[in-house]
Order: C-alpha cells, then structure tokens, then sequence
C-alpha cells in the first residue's frame, strides 16, 4: 500500500477515560511504531503544507516534536519549539491557555522568530482549540506571519479550529 492510499485511522487507540473520567484519549502510539503510517503521515503534511510557504515549523511539546521536525527536515525548513515553562533557557515569551483538562502554559524564545517569517504550527491533536491559539499568539507577539496549521487529528465535534486564526487548517484525520 502507498502513504497516499494508508489508512492512518486503524493506527490511532481510542482510550476511554484517560487521562481523567470522560475523556476519550486518542493514542498516536500504535501510529508511530508502525513505519508506513509514520511515513504517510509526514509524507501528507508535506504535500498539504509545502503550498502554504512555511519559513519555519513550530511544533508544541510535546507530540508536535515527534511529526514537525520531520516535516522541518522534509520540507527543507527550520523548526521551532513551543516550550512547557521553565525549560527554554534564552528570553522567553509565555502564554496561558485552558486545556480540555486542566490549564498550561507555553514559551516561546524571543529570537526564535525573525520578522516576517512564515510560521506553520503543528501537534498532533486539536481538541478545544486553547493550546494551539496560544501557540498562535506567541507566534504573533514575536512578529512572524501565521503561515497555517497542521494537526494529525482534529476532534470535530469540540469546535476549535473555530478558534484559530482565519489561516489554512491542515487536519489528517477527523473525529465527531
Ligand atoms: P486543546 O488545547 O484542547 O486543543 O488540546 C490539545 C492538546 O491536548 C494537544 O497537544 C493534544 O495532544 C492534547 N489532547 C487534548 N485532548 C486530547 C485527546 N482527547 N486525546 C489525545 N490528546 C489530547
């Protein structure tokens, strides 16, 4: 089977109930230990993404390491982390957001950014929207451009994409 005609939802474990009652987690795991789907997934990234002209990926600790420095490396491009606190040891930009449990907060190194690049944001997983706005907002105080984002799976049914920026949303897989 090709990475075009792969089909990533039999790799991705529905876990009810972590990590709290009433979550239905979705496991990338069974994703990234199998090397097709782990190819397809990086292979569609960068097909969808190489039109939006990224300068630079961004990836959300800590999954959104494991898929945007491929896609970095693939793409030809430099990649950026979005920091849990305390762990970027340069000047940092911070931001607040509700999670759909609990809240967290991200960092951002100042110079991370030159003006004007076009940044693209990936995780692996969109559910509320919190994190990856956040995520859109340090990208905007440190004077680049939203170039789009790209999620491995977007939970549908909880709305946040509706909460990002009017730039390209790049979701895999879909979820009600
Ligand atoms: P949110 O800010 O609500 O969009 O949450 C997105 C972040 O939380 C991502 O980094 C996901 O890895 C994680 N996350 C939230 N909900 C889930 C879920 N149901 N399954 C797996 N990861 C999740």
């Amino acid at each position: 089977m090709t990475a075009s005609t792969f089909d990533l939802a039999t790799l991705i474990r529905a876990i009810p109930d972590f990590p709290q009652p009433g979550i239905l987690f979705r496991d990338i795991t069974p994703l990234l230990a199998d090397p097709q789907g782990l190819n397809a997934v990086i292979d569609r990234f960068a097909t969808a993404c190489d039109a939006l002209a990224p300068d630079l990926i961004l990836g959300i600790e800590s999954r959104g390491f494991i898929f945007g420095t491929p896609l970095a490396a693939r793409l030809g491009i430099g990649f950026i982390p979005a920091r849990k606190p305390g762990k970027l040891p340069a000047a940092t930009y911070s931001a607040e957001y509700a999670l759909e449990y609990g809240t967290d907060r991200l960092e951002l190194h100042q110079d991370a950014i030159a003006p004007g690049q076009r940044v693209l944001i990936i995780d692996d997983l969109i559910a509320t929207g919190g994190t990856a706005a956040a995520v859109a907002q340090l990208v905007e105080q440190s004077g680049g451009t939203l170039a789009g984002f790209g999620f491995v799976i977007e939970l549908a049914g909880l709305g946040g994409c509706a909460k990002l920026p009017d730039v390209p949303i790049v979701s895999l897989l879909r979820y009600d």
